[in-house]
Order: structure tokens, then C-alpha cells, then sequence
């Protein structure tokens, strides 16, 4: 699995949130407050 932020491998007891029903993790908590800031940045926009 890869942090949507920085694009580094996470392991399985990284920092994680749910958005849109799906799981991301990430390798830090600066990661993860710039996904929940702005995640449609990261997930890209279902069209
Ligand atoms: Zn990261």
C-alpha cells in the first residue's frame, strides 16, 4: 500500500483514514492532515 501524499510504502499499522468508503494510509501525521485538508488533490474526482 502507498501513501497518497508522498507516494511511500506504509505498512499495515501506518495512520489511516477512510474517505469515499476506501482506506488510505499513510507514513506520517503531516501526510495524513494534508490528504484530510484537500483529498480530492490526492484521490483524484470520480467522474
Ligand atoms: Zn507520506
Amino acid at each position: 500500500m502507498k501513501d497518497p501524499v508522498c507516494g511511500s510504502e506504509v505498512s499495515e499499522k501506518s495512520e489511516s483514514i477512510t474517505y469515499n468508503n476506501k482506506e488510505y494510509r499513510f507514513c506520517c501525521a503531516s501526510c495524513k492532515w494534508a490528504f484530510e485538508k484537500n483529498p480530492k488533490q490526492f484521490v483524484g474526482e470520480e467522474k
